[in-house]
């Protein structure tokens, strides 16, 4: 093939929902720009959007207690779960654009209705848990929230945690009704299939091995792993969407804007139960609250799970720690992402995180027994044999030297890194994830194409109307947004499961 043919204006590294999400933004943006996406595995959604690496959780921060802090003066810090109940708010909506335009269907098999609750116990958590309930509840972004701190009414909620319960220790919970399930790998595959319906080229067991500068534009060294060939395609854009696999690619780019980075590797598995007598007894998400030591990402939560036309439950993540950056990763990916240029920005975090790397490398080595007795802490009566395990997806957490922290410093957010030039961008990072992918993309599109927004803006408002305005200071769109969209995802009802 001549270099002409391979030429194309964009193309996205990574089939999981990141790229997904772009592509089908760009496409009805631009329907005539040429789009090829390279995608290392056999099919779409494999790594961490697949519905058994991560947990899928709507993340609209009605129940992750990680959101709200408690500020030194007491009161609650709910400025985080406004930010990230917006960005879930913009997901749905267009979600709902491309369910209503039928360029998807049956909404019902990526998202499910789902109380969110949060759970705590001992009298400081609840006193907390109640504060920040105070705070929520008078928001409308957060309307519908309920506490209760008795047990009769607990029972009624989390029949399955309160059963068996024997200690005295005080309880508490709030639950939301308009929290949700994603099946995100469900929502990844449909979402290629549209682009495929739009010629969008699908390259799959195609493996990115190098991108440079040339001529202008960017060309990716690409292994055919098929056939063992090696092509080389040209780009006027490219976005690197490789999960755990950006911070390689970003590298190779040799973009200035990558340099002073690393990544850090954190494992995950959970429990999975799909004995329907112990399933049909739980129907929420239930987050509690980190232990001490644990990173955020992971909170302990016991969830109702939709897969497969099967209901399931899943506790955990159980952290962990492995050098790979992806699931099929190499043993070698933590020290091949070590460069000259971010050494010490990667061995200030090793001497800051020493703590968080021994937490994790225990978390690794917890027996099955041990897990349960976690896992106990939440269904007192839990049994070994109705549970499994299952390995998730790797979460690559950003290092960069920052003001606040220093060199070195860990980030749990999501990070866009762009070329000035905008004709570059990566993203790093994995948190809250997948849930605010569509608001994450809209930042890779106000970045790399600003000369175009103007243009776009029609368009991206008929697609997402709260585009570019707050919710929270528009109630009135905030009431049509919510039930435009309970609509069209199908939100108001429940589709029936086993
Ligand atoms: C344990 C766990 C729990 C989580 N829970 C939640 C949750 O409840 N809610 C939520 O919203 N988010 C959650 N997340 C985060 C969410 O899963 C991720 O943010 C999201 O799936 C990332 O999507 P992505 O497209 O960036 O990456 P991925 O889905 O990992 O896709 C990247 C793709 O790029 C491919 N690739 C990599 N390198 C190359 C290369 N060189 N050439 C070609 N292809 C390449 C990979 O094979 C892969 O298919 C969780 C994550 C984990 C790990």
């Amino acid at each position: 093939m001549s270099n002409r043919e391979n030429q194309t204006d964009v193309i996205l590294i990574g089939a999981g929902i990141m790229s997904a999400t772009l592509g089908s933004l760009l496409k009805e943006l631009m329907p005539s720009w040429e789009i090829k996406v390279f995608e290392k595995l056999a099919k779409p959604g494999e790594e961490s959007s697949n519905e058994w690496n991560n947990a899928g959780t709507g993340h609209a921060a009605l129940c992750e207690l990680n959101y709200t802090t408690e500020k030194p003066d007491g009161s609650i810090d709910v400025s985080k779960a406004i930010k990230i109940n917006e960005q879930f708010q913009i997901s749905k909506q267009f979600w709902s654009y491309l369910v209503d335009s039928k360029l998807i269907s049956n909404p019902q098999d990526f998202i499910m209705p789902l109380p969110h609750m949060s759970m705590v116990q001992g009298e400081k958590n609840v006193a907390f848990l109640k504060k920040r309930f105070e705070a929520l509840s008078k928001n409308p972004l957060f309307r519908g929230m309920e506490y209760s701190d008795d047990p009769e009414q607990l029972k009624q909620w989390i029949p399955l945690i309160m059963e068996g319960r024997t200690t005295n220790e005080p309880i508490a919970a709030t639950k939301i009704d308009t929290g949700t399930d994603v099946n995100f790998g469900s929502l990844t595959r449909m979402l290629f299939k549209h682009l495929q319906n739009k010629n969008v080229e699908m390259n799959y067991n195609h493996s990115v091995a190098d991108i440079k500068r040339t001529n202008g534009l960017w060309e990716l060294k690409v292994r055919n792993l098929t056939n063992g060939t090696v092509e080389r395609h040209t780009a006027k854009f490219v976005f690197i969407g490789g999960g755990g696999g950006s911070l390689h690619l970003l590298q190779k780019s040799g973009i200035p804007e990558g340099k002073h980075i690393g990544g850090f590797p954190v494992s995950g598995l959970f429990m999975v139960c799909k004995n329907p007598e112990v399933v049909a007894k739980h129907h929420a998400k239930v987050y509690g609250k980190a232990k001490v030591g644990a990173p955020p990402m992971s909170v302990p939560h016991l969830d109702t799970r939709y897969i497969d036309n099967q209901k399931s439950l899943l506790f955990g993540p159980f952290a962990g720690f492995s050098p790979k950056f992806l699931k099929t990763g190499s043993m070698f990916d933590l020290l091949t992402s070590v460069k000259p240029h971010n050494v010490v920005t990667m061995l200030a975090a090793g001497v800051k995180e020493m703590a968080l790397t021994k937490y994790l490398i225990q978390q690794v080595m917890l027996s099955n027994e041990k897990r349960m007795e976690e896992l106990r802490e939440f269904i007192p009566n839990a049994k070994s044999e109705d549970w499994d395990i299952v390995i998730a997806g790797q979460r690559v957490q950003v290092i960069k030297d920052t003001e606040a922290g220093g060199k070195g410093t860990l980030q749990f957010g999501t990070e866009v890194v762009s070329a000035a030039d905008g004709s570059i961008a990566a993203l790093l990072g994995a948190s809250p994830g997948a849930s605010t992918a569509v608001h994450v993309m809209l930042e890779v599109i106000n970045k790399c194409f600003p000369q175009h927004i103007k243009a776009w803006e029609p368009k991206l408002k008929q697609m997402i109307p709260s585009y570019g305005v707050s919710l929270l200071d528009n109630p009135e769109l905030l009431r049509k947004v919510d039930e435009t969209t309970s609509q069209s995802l199908g939100l108001s009802t429940e589709k029936q499961y086993v």
